[in-house]
C-alpha cells in the first residue's frame, strides 16, 4: 500500500491529485430535487414502442459514427440554422473537454461566470487549462458586465463559456452585455443553453452573425439525462476542428437510436416541459410565501434559495431526513452562503418538499 500511495504521489498529476472528484449523493428512495432531471417518465405504450424500435438495434456493429439521422432530427427540433455545423457528443460535459482540447495549451485560458457550472473550471484543470472566473453581482447575480469586458482584455481567453440560463442562480445575463461580450472576446464564447426548454431566450438564431459564436444544448434536462447526449452548433470552420478531437463511436447506438425516437415524441417532452415551467411557478410563490426563504427568479428548471443565516446544512440534512433530496451549495462559492438549490419536480413533489420545508422553518 506505502508503495502504491508512493507511486500515485510520483506520477499522479499535483493539480489532479488536489481536487476532490465529482460527488453524486446517493438518491435511492428519496424524492430526487438535486440534480435538474425532468421527473415525468413515459407512459407504458410509449416505452413499448420504444422498445420494438430497440428490438431492430444490431449491438454487433459500431454505431454511425456520425450519426446523420439523429443530427438532422436534432436541427429540426432546435431550430439549429442550416449553415451551422453541430458536433455531438456524450453530454455536454464531453464537448465541453472537446472544446478545451481543440483550443488548450498551458497558456490558455478557460474564462467563465462565479458562481456557475462547476464542470468549466474542471475540464480547464483536466487539460491543464488556466481558469479565470469573474464574479457575479451578489445582490441578484447580474452580469457585472465592466468586470467581465476587463477581465477579457486582461486575460485574451481562449475559450469563453457563459452558462444562459446559468446554474445554479437559473437567470439569464443582459442580452446586449452578451453581444459587447461577443464583439470584445478574442477566442471562442459558447452560450451553454442547457436549459433552453425552459426559457424563450436563446442565442441559436445568432448563429453566424459572429465569427466566435457557439451554442451548446443538451438533452438532458429536457427528459433525456440518462442518454448522455449533448450538442455544439456553430460556424462550420469550428466544428469540423472541434470534430477532429471527438473519440470515434462516442455516441452509442442505443443513445443515437434513442434519442432519435424520443424526439420523434417531441410534442410529450413539450409537454412535460410546459408542465415544470407551471410548477416553477407555483413552486417559487410558494417559496417566497415561507418565511425564511428567499428563492431568486428562474427560467430554468430548478429554483435557487437563500436561508437564514446558520440554516442551509441543518435544513438540507433535515430535508434529507425526511426523505427529499435536494442539493446544498453552501460552502461551494462566497455567494452562495445559506444556498439550497431545489429542482423543480411533479406538483406531489413539490408539495412533500414544502410540507417538509415548512416543518423544518
Ligand atoms: C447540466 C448542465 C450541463 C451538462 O449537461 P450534460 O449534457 O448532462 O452533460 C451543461 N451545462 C450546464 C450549465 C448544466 O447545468
Amino acid at each position: 500500500m506505502q508503495k502504491i500511495n508512493s507511486l500515485v504521489e510520483q506520477w499522479v498529476r499535483p493539480e489532479i491529485r488536489a481536487i476532490s472528484a465529482y460527488h453524486v449523493p446517493e438518491a435511492a428512495g428519496l424524492v430526487k430535487l438535486d440534480a435538474m432531471e425532468n421527473p415525468y417518465v413515459w407512459p407504458e405504450a410509449l416505452r413499448a414502442e420504444w422498445l420494438e424500435v430497440l428490438r431492430r438495434v444490431d449491438v454487433n456493429r459500431y454505431p454511425h459514427p456520425k450519426a446523420p439521422q439523429l443530427k438532422l432530427a436534432l436541427r429540426q427540433t432546435m431550430a439549429i440554422p442550416e449553415h451551422a455545423g453541430v458536433v455531438l457528443g456524450n453530454g455536454s460535459d464531453e464537448l465541453i473537454q472537446m472544446l478545451a482540447m481543440t483550443v488548450g495549451g498551458p497558456d490558455r485560458v478557460i474564462l467563465s461566470l462565479e458562481p456557475s457550472f462547476v464542470m468549466y473550471r474542471m475540464i480547464a484543470t483536466f487539460t491543464g487549462m488556466r481558469y479565470v472566473g469573474v464574479a457575479l453581482r451578489a445582490a441578484d447575480f447580474s452580469l457585472d458586465a465592466g468586470a467581465l469586458l476587463q477581465a477579457v482584455e486582461r486575460e485574451q481567453p481562449a475559450l469563453i463559456f457563459i452558462a444562459y440560463p446559468n446554474n445554479p442562480t437559473a437567470n439569464l445575463f443582459d442580452q446586449g452585455a452578451l453581444l459587447r461580450l461577443l464583439d470584445a472576446a478574442p477566442g471562442l464564447v459558447v452560450i451553454d443553453e442547457a436549459y433552453a426548454a425552459f426559457t424563450d431566450a436563446s442565442f441559436m438564431s445568432r448563429l453566424g452573425q459572429h465569427p466566435n459564436l457557439l451554442v451548446m444544448r443538451t438533452l438532458s434536462k429536457m427528459g433525456l439525462a440518462g442518454l448522455r447526449l449533448g450538442l455544439l452548433a456553430g460556424p462550420e470552420p469550428w466544428i469540423s476542428q472541434i470534430d477532429k478531437t471527438r473519440l470515434p463511436y462516442n455516441i452509442g447506438v442505443l443513445t443515437q437510436v434513442s434519442a432519435d425516437f424520443a424526439l420523434r415524441h417531441k410534442p410529450l417532452l413539450d409537454e412535460q416541459t410546459r408542465a415544470i415551467r407551471q410548477a416553477r411557478d407555483g413552486l417559487f410563490s410558494a417559496l417566497a410565501a415561507l418565511s425564511g426563504v428567499s428563492p431568486y427568479p428562474s427560467q430554468a428548471n430548478f429554483i435557487l434559495c437563500r436561508l437564514p443565516r446558520g440554516r442551509a446544512l441543518a435544513v438540507h440534512e433535515g430535508l434529507r431526513q425526511q426523505g427529499v433530496l435536494v442539493k446544498n451549495l453552501h460552502g461551494s462559492h462566497p455567494l452562495l452562503q445559506e444556498c439550497l438549490r431545489i429542482t423543480v419536480g411533479t406538483e406531489a413533489e413539490n408539495k412533500r418538499l414544502l410540507d417538509a420545508l415548512r416543518g423544518l422553518l
